[in-house]
């Protein structure tokens, strides 16, 4: 399990600067830096959000970016990772800043 903290305000998943997701899917299969990672799970829709979510402090994060050195057959295995975007309209304009190359 990883601590997540997320500043995609954007994203319907997003309350307090946490996610309300108790999983996640990181893209960026190809990544050799942040910039080419993204939350594969960020939504604009409104009707995507369970009204009962609260935020997680610590949750699954499945991750395609098997060139960063936290990532363990496919699974983060950091203790606590970023993710960016701010008012991203997009999941490709939101990134894994913790990404670091192998
Ligand atoms: S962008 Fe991803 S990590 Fe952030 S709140 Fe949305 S689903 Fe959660
Ligand atoms: S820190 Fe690395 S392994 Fe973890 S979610 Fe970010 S890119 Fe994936």
């Amino acid at each position: 399990m990883t601590d997540l903290c997320c500043n995609v305000t954007s994203c319907v998943h997003n309350s307090e600067h946490c996610c309300c997701k108790t999983a996640i899917q990181v893209d960026g299969q190809e990544a050799k830096d942040k910039s080419c990672t993204c939350c594969g799970s960020f939504d604009k829709d409104q009707a995507a959000r369970n009204a009962t979510e609260t935020p997680q402090l610590q949750l699954s994060v499945d991750c395609d970016a098997t060139n960063c050195v936290y990532n363990e057959n496919r699974m983060c295995r950091a203790e606590h990772i970023d993710i960016s975007g701010g008012s991203a309209q997009n999941s490709e304009s939101t990134l894994c800043a913790t990404f670091r190359t192998r």
